[in-house]
């Protein structure tokens, strides 16, 4: 495959945008190379501006669950756009979206809507200090909350991969209320309960972390930070940008059968256009202004592009009974399948997967933190990546993100991605 087009398009990106890139994992910076420039996308498959085809793994880490280019998403925002593109008023369709998103999640009477999931979890977690009226929350290693102050503490995706995990730019005064924990290490998180007795605001966590490769939650682990907030008045506060309308149609509080206080949203959500949003039972959410006196706004939030391709996406979920079992059926198919052929070819590395988040590590001892996702072997998941990409087989360029599966990918597709890393593995 030749990338002449996508080179130079990026060495022209690189004079008028830092780095060439509006968010920087997009940068190819931990594996080498220059990004390619997609034209287009349909189903399961993008193409770039060389006319390279691509079967996509990462389908805009996350948001296209049900494949590129979905057509009912697709009309539903043309026809909107005919009728103007913002009013900065109410408008009935944010009514109907969030009542779906309502009726569909448990354990939440009420959903804000902003532009993306670095707002919900910052709104999320100002929205919990002002309840608790306390200044502290615990965040773990290699869990991702966007981009604001308060996450860029040893934060995963794009943070880990440039290994700048503290930012500057970020404040002491700020990284000072931020602590943190190991994931799947109850009893560190406990220890941190009682070194910070009554001031702890929040704990927030992605129920199933994507943001270091797949780490998902040992056996008790999601059970245990319940319990301890319940026992010192603390929140619990689901991520759920990645999970949420993925794992199941209620996100990780249906599939492990856990309350969160609060739920952040993002990714699937919008269905491929900039939305966010944060939800909560009602003596929660009215804190928020205007009924309360937590402040929180956005000029473009509820926007009606935005919640018209949410609504169609949130409408396919909640129709197609059977989505999230597919989706599970075929990311079970393709672990398998990619076991095989590594196996095969005596690579050393470690799966871990939930539902239809996925992930390969070049190393033998389980990930099940940061400290052991950080173990993976670089060098291995380089060749891995770029020996993918000749292949037609697009996975993001970093070890540290999962794979997205999407539900417009056939068993052929599989077949064909299976084989492609049987090719790649032989090389390793
Ligand atoms: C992507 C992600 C975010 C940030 O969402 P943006 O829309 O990129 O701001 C927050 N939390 C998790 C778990 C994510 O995966």
């Amino acid at each position: 495959m030749l990338y002449q087009r996508s080179s130079q398009l990026f060495a022209e990106a690189e004079q008028v945008i830092p780095g060439g890139v509006n968010s920087p994992v997009r940068a190819f910076k931990a594996v080498g190379g220059t990004p390619i420039f997609i034209k287009e996308a349909k189903g399961p498959y993008i193409y770039d501006e060389d006319g390279n085809k691509l079967i996509d793994y990462i389908n805009s880490w996350g948001p296209m669950i049900l494949g590129h280019a979905y057509e009912p998403v697709v009309n539903a925002v043309i026809e909107r756009a005919k009728k103007g593109t913002s009013f900065g008023t109410p408008t009935a369709l944010e009514t109907e979206i969030a009542a779906l998103a309502v009726s569909m999640v448990p354990n939440i009477d009420k959903i804000r809507f902003v532009n993306s999931g670095t707002e919900a979890c910052m709104s999320a977690i100002r929205l919990a200090r002002g309840c608790t009226k306390r200044d502290k929350i615990i965040k773990f290693a290699g869990c991702y909350h966007g981009h604001s102050d308060s996450f860029l503490i040893q934060a995963g995706s794009g943070a880990v991969t440039f290994g700048t995990p503290n930012s500057p730019g970020v404040t002491q005064g700020t990284a000072k209320d931020t602590l943190l924990a190991t994931y799947n290490d109850l009893k560190n998180v406990a220890d941190l309960f009682a070194a910070n007795k009554n001031e702890i605001a929040a704990i927030i966590i992605e129920p199933v972390a994507g943001n270091m490769g797949c780490v998902p939650p040992a056996e008790g682990f999601l059970e245990g930070l319940r319990q301890l907030c319940d026992e010192n008045g603390t929140l619990l506060i689901f991520d759920e940008v990645m999970t949420g309308f993925r794992l199941a149609k209620g996100g990780a509080q249906e599939l492990f059968n856990i309350k969160a206080d609060i739920v952040a949203f993002g990714k699937v959500i919008g269905g491929g256009l900039p939305v966010g949003a944060f939800a909560a039972r009602n003596e929660i959410m009215n804190y928020l202004a205007p009924l309360g006196p937590v402040y929180q706004a956005g000029t473009l939030s509820g926007n009606p592009l935005a919640m018209a391709a949410g609504l169609e996406m949130l409408k396919a979920l909640n129709n197609d009974t059977d989505v999230f079992k597919r989706l599970e059926e075929k990311t079970a198919y393709l672990e398998a399948g990619i076991r095989k052929q590594l196996d095969g070819a005596n690579v050393v590395y470690t799966i871990n997967r939930r539902g239809s988040m996925i992930s390969v590590h070049f190393d033998a001892t389980p990930v099940t933190d940061f400290k052991s996702a950080a173990n993976g072997d670089n060098e291995t998941f380089k060749k891995f990546f770029h020996g993918l990409l000749k292949e037609g087989v697009y996975i993001a360029p970093s070890a540290y993100e999962t794979w997205f599966i999407t539900d417009a990918l056939t068993y052929e597709d599989l077949d064909a991605t299976i084989a492609a890393i049987g090719r790649v593995a032989q090389t390793l």
